[in-house]
């Protein structure tokens, strides 16, 4: 008997490997093994088959060396994923077993082990080599690699030991320190039990405030069986502020107490409330959807802003969840928001497991492991990752804010779409599957059309709440005219000024971050760039340093310009935090926030920026893109867009797309509760036919007018791309390299390959770049444009001089 495993390896093989006899019965699909490979090294693989087809004569297999699992940690479909993933990602499969599986069920020589304090050597039943194991861990106070173990004992497959050892409960397998089990603690709110309703409203007296928030807490507690709810939670459901709360607590009618709770949140959140009744446009919408999985086809829901998605999204999980189903649940990064955890929490309690890319490899092994236990979580919110979890029984998957380019992977491989590997996901496990958005991408709104998905439209937002008015402003003219005097129009702060005066809020939207994006010198041009990438250096003014912002290096900034020895430099363009500085100059009087990745780097930071919005302690917000993501806020009744211009003008033929959809989705932040919003673009050309279709509201109209333009130049959706990458520290090799690769393939591509050329940020991080770009019609044959790619690789590697071509590809990139 044999068996095909994938080893976590940036390798594209499986590799067959003899089973012994002793191993035969037990052995599945999807089960752990140790397999040695190369010299002396023992790896954790998985396996994909079994079969009885012996190698060629001559060719002698490796033994298994041994079976971990009883029962397989990873399921046929699954599998299935993994291979496709490979095959049309152009990813190696080791690659895809290293990012779908969780590192910590995985053990490799990187790996730390420790020994379980108590435990000696005199254990009985210790084979010598664990003994030896046990003996060095005990000389240590800190975990110790796994190839530490071999170098230091001399032995060879400390793998498999360190596994048996740690099944017999002998040692703790950490893949760093920080993971070691700390318990973790939540701030929780009691309700007294002895108090009476009288003596309650006696203590609490007149105050008004405090009066409202008690009755909202004891609806919260009446309404569900929970004895306490974490300060979080109760501080998100009732919108209170910290004082108001506290109040309560000082007059004792709250009780407040530290409380340990599981790792993964269990039993922190608990169901407080039924899902709204839907309304008639959301009611058809549901109906809609219901057909379209009925016809096995995809999905996408195109709703208008706070049209009411999210509740449709919740009674279809709830329908799913009481035919015992589970539920995906896609989200883009950035939109994992309390705001849409807690709004499911709230509804499903803690049936629902969330994925983030924060959680650490404990918790993801712990997810993992749970998903395969006899209770499942019934719905997971998760980014791309969470895809790649055994789901048992499947039964729905939704991609919310499906146009976010965030569901492509770019860095490491493999680099996939996962919406787009979710649909197939969905095509394998026989689950439904949703994509929603009030700005559907071209590709899915191209497949609606042509009839490959269904489409479901809800145009109204809830309760009729008006979309907001869209004011464009023509800055080349009003500069002309001298009117610009400041960064924003002077409309723009004349409408900020009477939101402020109204007690509404502001959103300011700006694409860049840092004061400024470049500085330059005023006599003889030259500016600073990065010595590792070809890119200008960003102002931070804050912390007066110049950074390169693809790859994190930071310089001092320089006042002197070297070439003409003057102090002569100035900043160019400009930043969210000049925008700050502008805001604060213009409304001395009023709290500003900003939020880009500079200010959220800290582990709370975005959420308390967003929370410290949401209770009007701060009143205008200013941001990058981060701020446009699925955010709900009453009170925002102006949202500025800085420099619309800047979103349009870069060459790349997605960029009116993306500019069209973050604007649309900013927009949407405005007027959502109480009255008509307004939102101010600043433009320096405003005739842009995209302006047009934004002020009209008028998606399909835009979507016709992109189409066009994407068919007559050849571009998706009207054909699919493969960029092909080759890096090379040496600019020569890759040079040399891009073309060679190129004349193999242009034979049979011919005018199909463009390049290979130089892309716009040619050197990141010391490597330089060569693109080498693939334009494929509809209709081409995935199958043979991968095998050939492929070939062509390998024949190029055949080649002692290109033997070591750095090249990856990247398929449909955005
Ligand atoms: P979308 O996801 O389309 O942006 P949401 O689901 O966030 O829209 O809805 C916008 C707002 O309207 C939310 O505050 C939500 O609670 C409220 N809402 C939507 N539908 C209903 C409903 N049927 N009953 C009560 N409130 C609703
Ligand atoms: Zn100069
Ligand atoms: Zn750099």
């Amino acid at each position: 008997m044999f068996a095909d495993v994938v080893l976590p390896l940036p390798l594209s093989e499986t590799f067959t490997y003899a089973v012994p006899a002793s191993m035969q019965s037990a052995l599945a699909i999807g089960c752990r093994v140790i397999v040695p490979f190369g010299k002396r090294k023992y790896y954790t693989a998985i396996v994909l088959k079994i079969h009885h087809d012996a190698p060629q004569s001559g060719v002698s297999l490796k033994d298994i060396h041994s079976l971990i699992d009883s029962v397989p940690l990873v399921n046929e479909n699954q599998l299935k994923l993994w291979e496709w993933v490979s095959f049309y990602y152009l990813s190696p499969l080791g690659d895809v077993y290293k990012a779908a599986f969780p590192s910590k069920l995985r053990m490799e020589s990187e790996t730390m082990v420790s020994a379980l304090v108590g435990h000696a050597t005199d254990e009985k039943g210790l084979r010598p080599k664990e003994k030896q194991i046990i003996d060095l861990l005990n000389e240590h106070d800190l975990p110790v690699k796994i190839s530490e173990i071999a170098v230091r004992l001399k032995i060879g497959n400390v793998l498999p030991t360190v596994y048996s050892l740690a099944e017999k409960g002998l040692v703790v397998i950490h893949e760093s320190i920080q993971s070691k089990f700390a318990p973790k603690t939540e701030t929780h709110i009691f309700l007294p039990k002895k108090l009476s309703p009288q003596s309650a409203s006696h203590a609490i007296g007149k105050a008004k405030k405090q009066q409202l928030l008690y009755e909202q807490i004891t609806g919260i507690f009446a309404a569900s069986e929970a004895d306490s709810f974490s300060r979080k939670e109760i501080m998100a459901l009732t919108g209170a502020s910290a004082s108001v709360l506290n109040g309560l607590l000082q007059k004792n009618v709250l009780r407040q107490a530290t409380v340990e709770i599981g790792r993964l949140g269990d039993g922190a959140a608990r169901v407080t409330r039924a899902p709204h009744t839907l309304n008639e446009y959301q009611q058809q919408a549901f109906t809609e959807i219901i057909d379209c999985f009925n016809d096995r086809k995809p999905c996408l829901l195109h709703g208008v802003t706070s049209s009411g998605k999210t509740e449709i999204y919740i009674h279809l999980i709830k329908r799913l969840l009481e035919e015992g189903k589970q539920t995906l649940y896609l989200v883009p990064e950035i939109a994992l928001t309390t705001q849409l955890t807690h709004r499911l929490q709230a509804v499903f309690g803690d049936k629902l497991a969330i994925y983030h890319s924060k959680i650490n490899d404990q918790e993801r092994a712990e997810i993992w492991k749970k998903m395969l236990s006899d209770h499942p979580y019934d719905i997971v919110i998760g980014v791309r990752s969470s895809l790649f979890l055994p789901f048992k029984r499947l039964g729905l998957i939704i991609v919310d804010e499906e146009h976010e380019s965030s569901y492509k992977q770019t860095e490491p491989a493999p680099r996939y779409q996962a919406r787009d590997t979710a649909v197939m996901l969905a095509h394998l496990t026989k689950a439904p599957i949703l994509l929603g958005t009030a700005t559907p991408s071209m590709e899915s709104y191209f497949n609606a059309q042509t009839g490959k998905y269904g489409l479901v439209t809800l145009a109204n937002r809830y309760e009729d709440i008006s979309l907001p008015e869209i004011i464009l402003e023509n800055t080349k003219e009003l500069r002309r005219k001298k009117k610009m005097k400041s960064l924003l129009s002077p409309a723009l702060i004349s409408y900020m000024d009477n939101a402020l005066q109204e007690g509404g809020q502001v959103i300011l939207f700006r694409n860049r971050r840092g004061f400024a994006p470049m500085v330059e010198c005023q006599l003889c041009g030259w500016t600073p760039k990065c010595r590792r990438c070809d890119v200008s250096l960003t102002y931070h003014k804050s912390r007066n340093e110049l950074v390169c912002h693809y790859c994190g290096t930071t310089y001092k900034m320089v006042t002197e310009c070297p070439e003409c020895h003057q102090p002569s430099i100035e900043p160019v363009g400009m930043g969210t935090e000049q925008v700050e500085e502008e805001v604060a100059r213009l409304f001395p009087e009023v709290s500003i926030a900003r939020m880009d990745a500079d200010t959220t780097r800290g582990k709370n930071a975005y959420e308390n920026i967003l929370s410290d919005f949401q209770q009007k302690k701060t009143r205008i917000l200013i941001g990058t893109q981060m701020l446009s993501k699925g955010l709900d806020f009453d009170d925002v009744s102006v949202v500025g867009i800085i420099s619309a211009d800047s979103l349009l003008n870069y060459p790349d033929f997605r960029s009116h797309e993306r500019g069209f959809q973050l604007m649309m989705q900013a927009s949407g932040r405005a007027g959502r509760k109480n009255k008509r919003g307004k939102v101010i673009i600043q433009s320096n050309d405003p005739e842009q036919p995209l302006y047009r279709y934004l002020t009209d509201n008028d998606y399909e109209g835009f979507f016709r007018q992109q189409a066009a333009e994407r068919k007559l130049f050849n571009y998706p959706p009207y054909s699919r791309l493969i960029r092909i990458v080759i890096k090379d520290k040496d600019e020569q090799k890759a040079e040399v390299e891009a073309r060679a690769f190129a004349g193999l393939l242009r034979p049979s591509l011919h005018e199909r390959l463009l390049g290979p050329s130089k892309p716009a940020v040619a050197k990141i991080q010391l490597y330089h770049i060569r693109e080498i770009l693939l334009k494929l019609e509809i209709g081409l044959s995935p199958q043979k444009i991968r095998k050939l790619i492929k070939k062509s690789e390998q024949r190029m590697r055949a080649n002692p001089e290109f033997k070591y071509m750095r090249v990856y590809y990247d398929v449909d990139p955005l």
